[in-house]
């Protein structure tokens, strides 16, 4: 009964923490999947958009935050544009990776990349990069 109680803050803790950071309220989400329908990232996406808002009303914390999706995202705002109950989903993929980054989970380790691979990288690409996949 303890753990239960214990689960459930943690979950609603975590839910409250998308909110507050994303500003969105994520239970207006009906899973129509318009957003998902239009990611031009979604083909190389472990958990599509409208899945990754199911996660978050669900408080299913840890599918969200070792997904590979929020990191995917290029913030391109299609999925807000379409979205018919107005979620701005790409704040709530923000979110996430701030709540990673926050916690020092960089999605890339700049000293662990190839020399070669940063001589083909053109700077604006690994400026992007190093801002908004390290905290
Ligand atoms: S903002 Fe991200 S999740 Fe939304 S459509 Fe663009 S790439 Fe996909
Ligand atoms: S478009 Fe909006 S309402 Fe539809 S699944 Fe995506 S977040 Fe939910």
């Amino acid at each position: 009964m303890r753990l239960e109680i214990s689960l459930g803050r943690l979950r609603n803790e975590f839910v409250a923490k998308i909110t507050e950071l994303s500003g969105q309220d994520i239970n207006l989400c009906y899973q129509c999947g318009k957003c998902s329908a239009g990611c031009p990232m979604s083909f190389i996406m472990d958990l599509l958009p409208n899945q990754v808002i199911r996660s978050v009303q669900l408080g299913l914390a840890e599918d969200i935050t070792s997904s590979r999706t929020p990191w995917l995202c290029a913030s391109c705002l299609v999925c807000t544009v379409r979205c018919p109950k107005g979620i701005d989903i790409a704040s709530v993929m923000e979110a996430v990776r701030q709540i990673a980054l926050r916690r020092s989970e960089d999605f890339i380790d700049p000293a662990g990349l190839e020399r070669d691979t940063v001589a083909e990288l053109p700077p604006i690409a690994l400026v992007c990069g190093f801002r908004k996949l390290t905290g």
